[in-house]
């Protein structure tokens, strides 16, 4: 146990951001890394509760306790191996990851959870301030692995089937590795130099990769057996008149185009905010992103807007520790200058009047929910002036098409890759799927978890196989 009296004595504190200020002039990272005093203190918090709620609530079964005992103590080194044992990727986590593991930490109960997720991202600055050894593995099987699509998910499963020993190949489609943390989450949440760590670490231990390459133009039927982490990329439309005016876009879109700005590519004028109103659709972290990016170009206005009513401030009674707490969220892109609002919901998009092809004004209701159900509330219709509309009200399914045709897969009722939970297989022999892909548009952390479990089950199939293969 760290410190028997720590959580007595000090108190939560996060680790700071940038002031936003001086942060939206530019995409770096707005995570301010605390001193090592400051979160030596804080780890001396955790409590190495006999049954702890935090390795329950975490999706990968990071073993908590121990790392915080360990960085309390300052043996970094100790502490990465443990963090590595179950997390392909704590650089990514430390700095996307909701935490659900500080949510059902015991001393949440007192609104104080130990700051999991600032030591987990201190022991990965750890692991990242020397190169990243690559761990190739000791024996060849001689099978070879196909992994579709590189998110969190496809690296995941990609590193470790090839430390079981198989021979992997990521095929994507994009002309860069790393899915959503590449070209979806921006750059102030994550830098993008930290997926090309790990990609060179993962090719000096054999992985391939091939980038502008599709699944469904790889060679599947060369390959023993198939990962399919190819996200939940079907994005919900907006169904109202005036959508197909120009000035409205996805999200994605949108996020990706400014990524690719910032990873330096030379790209055509495009979708930009600069001296805009702009309305972005979608109360969540897609929303929450286009709100941060839209005020870094430079908008003269943003609007955040949610269809459903706003969260209370405290958990429910009916939603209790150690659950997930449905509760208000505010950003970091919401404190730089946003105004948001719930409980409304856009009836049609009109044109501007010096330009019939382009979104002027934006027309809404305000809702409420009765029985579980949106309906409208009393009073009008009001007119919002815009200039740029972005559509972040999520995902509802894996793509169709050619990939899982080739493969003899469908989707299910929604709109996922129907696997086994325990195996992650699908019902095709052979081939197995991860992350959003099989899940549905969901977290980086559930994806890697994901793509962990998947490369266990692809791997005893192989080993299965060839055991049969050896009896006969
Ligand atoms: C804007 C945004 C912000 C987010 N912010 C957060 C956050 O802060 N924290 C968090 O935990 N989660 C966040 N998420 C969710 C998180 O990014 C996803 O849950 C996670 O990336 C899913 O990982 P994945 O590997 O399953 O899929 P993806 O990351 O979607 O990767 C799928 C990959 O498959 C490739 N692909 C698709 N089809 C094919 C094909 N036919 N052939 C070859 N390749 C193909 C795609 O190009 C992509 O590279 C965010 C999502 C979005 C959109
Ligand atoms: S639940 Fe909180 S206090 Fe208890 S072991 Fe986990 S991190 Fe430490």
């Amino acid at each position: 146990m760290a410190d028997p009296r720590g959580f007595l004595k000090v108190p939560r504190k996060k680790a700071a951001e940038r002031p936003a200020a001086e942060r939206v002039h530019d995409w770096r990272e707005l995570t301010v890394d605390p001193t090592a005093e400051a979160l030596t203190a804080q780890a001396s918090r955790c409590m190495d509760c006999g049954i702890p709620f935090c390795h329950r609530g975490c999706p990968l079964g990071n073993v908590i306790p121990e790392f915080n005992d360990l960085v309390y103590r300052g043996h970094l080194d100790e502490a990465a191996e443990v963090l590595l044992s179950t997390n392909n990727f704590p650089e990514f986590t430390g700095r996307v990851c909701p935490a659900p593991c500080e949510a059902s930490c015991v001393l949440e109960l007192e609104g104080a959870a130990v700051t999991i997720k600032d030591i987990e991202r201190r022991i990965a600055q750890h692991v990242l301030a020397s190169p990243l050894a690559p761990l190739p593995p000791l024996r060849e099987s001689g099978k070879r692995v196909a992994v579709i699509g590189s998110g969190p998910a496809g690296l995941a499963a990609a590193q470790e089937l090839r430390r079981a020993g198989h021979a992997v190949t990521v095929f994507e489609r994009d002309d860069r590795v790393g899915g959503l943390l590449r070209y979806g989450i921006p750059d102030f949440k994550m830098e993008k130099g930290l997926i090309d760590r790990r990609v060179e670490q993962l090719q000096a231990e054999g992985v391939v990769f091939r980038t502008g390459v599709a699944g469904e133009d790889a060679p599947l039927q060369d390959f023993d057996a198939t990962v399919l982490a190819v996200g939940a990329r079907v994005a919900r439309p907006l169904a109202v008149a005036g959508a197909n005016l120009a000035g409205v876009h996805y999200a994605m879109d949108y996020l990706t185009e400014q990524n690719r700005r910032v990873a330096g590519d030379t790209l055509p004028p495009g979708i930009d905010a600069k001296g805009k109103r702009v309305v972005v659709i979608g109360g969540g972290d897609t929303g929450a992103d286009c709100v941060g990016t839209a005020i870094r170009q430079g908008a003269s206005e943003v609007l955040q807007w949610e269809l459903m009513p706003k969260p209370p401030l405290h958990r429910a009674p009916e939603n209790p520790w150690p659950e997930w707490p449905l509760v208000l969220r505010t950003g970091s892109s919401h404190d730089e200058g946003c105004e948001r609002t719930w409980a409304i919901q856009t009836v049609a998009l009109a044109p501007r009047a010096d330009d019939a092809s382009r979104v002027g004004s934006i027309e809404a209701v305000r809702v409420e929910l009765a029985g579980g159900r949106i309906v409208p509330a009393s009073g009008a219709p009001a007119t919002f002036p815009c200039d740029l509309v972005l559509l972040a009200m999520g995902f509802t399914s894996a793509e169709p098409g050619a990939l899982l045709e080739k493969l003899g897969l469908g989707l299910d009722a929604r709109g996922r890759v129907a696997v086994n939970p325990e195996t992650m297989a699908t019902e095709v022999p052979g081939v197995f799927s991860a992350g959003d892909a099989s899940r549905g548009a969901s977290l980086v952390v559930w994806a890697i978890a994901d793509g962990r479990k998947a490369a266990a089950s692809v791997d005893a199939y192989l080993a299965a196989r060839t055991r049969v293969r050896s009896v006969g």
